[in-house]
């Protein structure tokens, strides 16, 4: 039946009752998280169990959300490869560097593990429509969750999205507004109709389950590795789902006893165009406010006011962490090195991550010695026209 116990409001750690569909906290609205028996869950599973399970972000079921197995909704995420990367490496002085590739998750992207999750729990929980505000890829991972749960799904979008986004939510049977304007002109929309409608709406951290599908990321660095997490994790960062999830899934396997105190420092990184984080970790700011004019080709950074900054800016700084802005023309470039370097072709977004890393050698806040994992959060193939646009732009 599950370990999960209630969920408490990421302010006040008021309880909240976890078999109704919640969107925010009654007391602050602010996200929930929610709260498993780890003690419980610690003596139903061992680590060492894992490897015998399937090769998806499920094998984690018991810190998972869902109760009773039938309401999962999966296409196969998660569990995605950690790769070594040593020529890359080398070349830039940091021997061991990793990239976790998210371009092989289902729709492209990593906003599959979250969209897995959410919808599956609002399916157990009996919501049977969802609505979404979306830069591209949680519209695109919605869509096909939402296909295969056999739910409606209502996806409000940037018309200057990528196209792939478009077209992927179009033939997944969604049903897709396009916005003249960003990802939180969208969520507006949504808010003003949901009630109405009878949506239940799926926005990032405004329900509590998205980023429990992607700290799965988190358990799956400690697998991967041994059970020694690396030094130092590089995300691009937009509304920090996965950021703020990763560093609750450390503090649950610490709990279960899975891993010790030791922690990565995080690094967000952000795009030049559109950096609310990084601007907020600078000035010492416990939230970051919003990012007027927000402008970058890597879409999913296209966040200018995130409901969960206050969680990104705490886990950045307990980590010792820090947050860095790379250009469009530097990120860009770096599609080109990464891919032709690794073999693997990432998303503008993923791009970013070795644009950061480049900086923070230059910097020496990363050293030699650094473990460092570099997060792909989606593949190259949705961003076609972004890439044959920056070569023109480059006459090449
Ligand atoms: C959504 C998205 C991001 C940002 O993720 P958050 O967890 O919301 O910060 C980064 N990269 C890609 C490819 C995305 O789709």
């Amino acid at each position: 039946m599950g370990f999960l116990v209630d969920l408490i409001c990421t302010r006040c750690d008021r309880s909240h009752e976890k078999q109704k569909l919640w969107n925010l906290s009654a007391c602050c609205e602010a996200p929930l998280f929610a709260r498993y028996d780890l003690e419980r869950a610690s003596r139903s599973v061992d680590r060492a169990d894992l490897p015998g399970r399937e090769a998806t972000m499920w094998r984690y079921e018991e810190v998972l959300p869902v109760e009773r197995a039938a309401y999962r909704v999966s296409l196969g995420e998660g569990f995605t490869p950690l790769l070594r990367v040593d020529a890359l490496g080398k070349r830039l002085g940091v021997p061991v560097l990793y990239v976790k590739d998210e371009g092989v998750n289902p729709t492209g992207s990593f906003k599959a593990r979250g969209l897995s999750a959410a919808i599956s729990r609002a399916v157990e929980l009996g919501a049977v429509a969802v609505a979404i505000p979306s830069a591209g890829n949680a519209g695109g991972a919605t869509a096909a969750y939402a296909a295969r749960a056999g739910l409606t799904a209502h996806i409000f979008m940037p018309a200057d999205a990528p196209e792939a986004n478009m077209v992927e939510c179009r033939q997944l049977g969604a049903q897709l507004t396009l916005v003249d304007g960003l990802i939180t002109d969208c969520g507006r929309l949504v808010a003003d109709r949901k009630a109405e409608e009878g949506w239940f709406d799926v926005s990032t951290l405004k329900e509590p389950y998205r980023v429990e599908g992607k700290k799965t990321m988190g358990y799956e660095l400690a697998e991967q590795l041994g059970w020694a997490l690396p030094d130092v994790v590089l995300y691009p960062t937009g509304g920090g789902t996965g950021l703020i999830g990763m560093w609750k899934a450390f503090d649950e396997m610490e709990a279960m006893g899975w891993i010790g105190s030791a922690r990565p420092r995080m690094v967000a990184v952000q795009a030049a165009g559109c950096a609310p984080i990084v601007r907020a970790f600078e000035t010492g700011a416990e939230s970051a406010g919003f990012w007027e004019g927000a402008e970058t080709v890597a879409s999913g950074l296209r966040v200018p006011g995130a409901v969960g900054d206050f969680l990104m800016l705490n886990a950045i700084r307990e980590s010792r962490g820090t947050a860095v802005a790379v250009t469009d023309g530097a990120l860009l470039a770096c599609v080109d090195e990464m891919a032709s370097a690794t073999g693997i072709f990432p998303a503008p977004e993923g791009a970013a991550t070795l644009a950061g890393l480049k900086k923070l050698i230059e910097d020496g806040w990363i050293s030699t010695e650094d473990r460092v994992v570099l997060f792909n959060t989606g593949t190259g193939l949705k961003y076609t026209e972004t890439m044959a646009a920056a070569d023109h732009a480059d006459g090449g």
